[in-house]
């Protein structure tokens, strides 16, 4: 049996037509079923469904063989004893530094001044502004960082970006770009030892679907 763990949403969604190139086909609708582990039209497969931020918790401790998951996730994640053999190009968006209309980020940043950032990601936040030598003080949230400059409670924040309409709605500006995300396969290096030939099947479909060597 290969256990693929899966999000809902944008994620399942994308991965469907990988799926579909491998042979394999999810049996039940997850936004109709309360279904965690799902069925597919091969005995062998089944996904499981869980929180975008837990897929690679579940593949490292081997509740999954393989996942699929945002570079955003791998990169709070860290990865230890993940083998990430290709890159989906699903899920396409943009990490980016946002602030208010009316907060000069680049002149608090030319002054050195402290800023307060509001993130989810809070490694990838500090890491990206130590490079640059800012001074952050991180206020770590799990959901609607927009609302953080909006309170009062923070200068700007850290967030996904990708048509910026939510920005937009929230009078934020996007001050900084600081890297594409796209998602990822990941694998259970030992599942990888054991289930090598039915594994590698997937991987290989994957990558001939998105137009990749392996
Ligand atoms: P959750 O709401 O559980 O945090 P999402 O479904 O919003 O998870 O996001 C899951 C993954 O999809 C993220 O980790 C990221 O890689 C990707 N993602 C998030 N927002 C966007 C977006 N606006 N456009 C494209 N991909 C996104
Ligand atoms: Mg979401």
């Amino acid at each position: 049996m290969i256990t693929l763990a899966l999000s809902k949403g944008r994620i399942f969604d994308e991965t469907l037509p990988l799926l579909a190139a491998a042979g394999i086909e999810v049996l039940e609708d997850p936004e109709k079923s309360r279904k965690l582990i799902l069925p597919t039209n091969q005995d062998g497969v089944r996904v499981v469904l869980v929180r975008a931020t837990d897929v690679p918790t579940y593949v490292e401790y081997g509740g999954a063989d393989i996942g699929v998951t945002g570079k955003d996730v791998l990169i709070e994640h860290g990865g230890a004893g993940l083998y990430q053999p290709l890159d989906l190009r699903i899920a396409q968006c943009h990490m980016a530094v946002a602030a208010p209309a009316g907060f000069d980020y680049l002149r608090a940043v030319r002054q050195g001044s402290r800023i307060t950032v509001a993130t989810k990601y809070t490694a990838i936040a500090r890491n990206f502004f130590a490079d640059k030598g800012v001074h952050v003080d991180l206020i770590k949230l799990y959901g609607s960082m927009e609302l953080a400059p909006l309170t009062g409670m923070a200068d700007a924040i850290v967030d996904l970006v990708s048509t910026g309409k939510t920005l937009k709605a929230n009078n934020l500006v996007e001050v900084e770009h600081i890297m594409n995300i796209s998602s990822r396969l990941v694998v259970n290096q030992a599942a990888l030892k054991l289930k090598t030939a039915p594994i590698r099947r997937i991987i290989d479909s994957f990558a001939a679907a998105v137009g990749s060597a392996t």
